[in-house]
């Protein structure tokens, strides 16, 4: 069979055909000469499948895309509290190069508008980094999440810093303040040469899928940025990744996404997959016009609405089953909080008193931890209650089933 997922993808580029809303973003001369009609749209899976249609092996570059990659690379070598005493999380409703800081503390609203990005690039490795160290780290670490070399656009680069006049207004306003140490000239230059970085939308669904994966690569497997990290970087995505445009996205698309004025806007969908559309044309808040209509349309035909969940926990429990005296708890999927609370109200309702109860966890695809501690506790009390606790796990979805007292259940195939 033909998978129909890549002939949806196909459908959608071509309904985006005729849309010729929006421009190019000019105040970056390089920018303004991009071939205003090309699409593409890119899907990866958080176990590593990539659906791509369109101009999918284009190169542009990722301008404020980078922004959540570099946020995360600044956790990952500062730490949540230095990097919160920089810059904070809260929307700005304010266009995305606003110069503009918190009343109070004095830091930028959040690392997604210009600010509170070139204060987080001046974060990047440490304090005394070189602006050379600081520029390979962002471009090395984008390249491990993409999964290739990515390189930084030369052309694009000098457009942009030889007009740089409001970055750097705004970096030395971030100075004055004492939110950046190095010069505003060091920091903005670095911060240009991030957004420089050469991606394509099939590049771009991958980075957007390690963080969707919870900091796992969808294809090395290796851990690419801690579990925390990734749902921080999502979380400031969804409330200030589109800019001024931020609570209309949330609202009708509702998936995490950051846009960049070349024209790429990335959704990353938490435990499912990343997603990149790429086209030029930009709308008022300098989101890609057709990038925003193909989400819209993504969110709505998939069901891709990130509070738009499906009620799953009554999936998890494919069968029980009562023999002479013995009763077995066949569970099966990923067992979360609402699976796990379904499994113990289902032991808590469980009449039989056979003296044996079994867990068959051989349907089980993954355990999250409190998914597995809820189980955990479930059986330490049958136990209590005198019944004999056996699991079945041959592919060991349950590694070291402690019942907390360092005591196992028996074990069966
Ligand atoms: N490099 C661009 C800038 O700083 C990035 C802005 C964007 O993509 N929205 O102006």
């Amino acid at each position: 069979m033909h998978s129909p997922v890549r002939d949806y993808l196909t459908e959608v580029l071509d309904s985006l055909a005729d849309d010729d809303g929006g421009a190019v973003a000019d105040y970056i001369p390089e920018l303004a000469a991009a071939d205003p009609d090309r699409c593409a749209i890119a899907l990866t899976t958080v176990d590593g499948r990539t659906y791509s249609v369109g101009d999918d092996e284009v190169e542009f570059s990722i301008q404020s895309i980078s922004k959540p990659f570099a946020y995360a690379a600044a956790l990952a070598d500062r730490g949540f509290e230095a990097v919160s005493a920089t810059v904070g999380v809260e929307p700005s409703g304010e266009a995305f190069n606003e110069l503009s800081l918190e009343g109070d503390t004095c830091r930028p609203r959040n690392p997604m508008i210009n600010a509170g990005a070139i204060a987080t690039h001046g974060l990047l490795v440490g304090a005394d980094a070189t602006e050379e160290a600081r520029v390979d780290r962002a471009r090395s670490f984008f390249s491990t999440l993409a999964g290739r070399e990515l390189r930084i656009g030369e052309e694009v680069y000098r457009s942009e810093i030889d007009s740089a006049d409001r970055n750097l207004a705004i970096a030395h306003m971030l100075r004055n303040y004492g939110i950046i140490t190095a010069t505003p000239h060091e920091i903005v230059d670095g911060y240009t040469r991030q957004c420089s970085v050469l991606v394509t939308a099939r590049d771009l669904a991958m980075m957007g899928a390690c963080l969707s994966n919870g900091g796992i690569h969808p294809t090395t497997h290796e851990r690419v940025v801690d579990r925390r990290v990734a749902r921080q970087v999502m979380s400031v995505m969804a409330g200030c990744g589109m800019y001024d445009g931020a609570g209309e996205w949330l609202t009708t698309v509702g998936i995490p996404a950051k846009s960049g004025v070349a024209g790429g806007l990335l959704g990353t969908l938490p435990g499912q997959c990343g997603i990149a559309v790429f086209s030029p044309r930009l709308d008022e808040h300098g989101n890609s016009v057709r990038g925003v209509a193909a989400f819209r349309r993504l969110s709505n035909d998939m069901n891709m609405h990130l509070v738009d969940a499906e009620p799953y926990g009554t999936t998890v429990l494919r069968d029980v089953v009562v023999a002479e005296d013995t009763t077995t708890f066949q569970i099966q999927g990923v067992i979360q909080f609402s699976g796990a609370e379904y499994i113990l109200d289902a032991l808590d309702s469980d009449d039989t008193d056979s003296p044996t109860v079994v867990f068959d966890v051989s349907g089980v695809s993954h355990f999250s931890d409190v998914g597995r501690r809820m189980v955990l506790e479930g059986m330490r009390r049958v136990r209590l209650d005198g019944r004999r606790v056996v699991l079945i796990d041959p592919d060991d979805a349950l590694p070291d089933p402690d019942l907390g007292d360092g005591t196992y259940p028996d074990t069966a195939v």
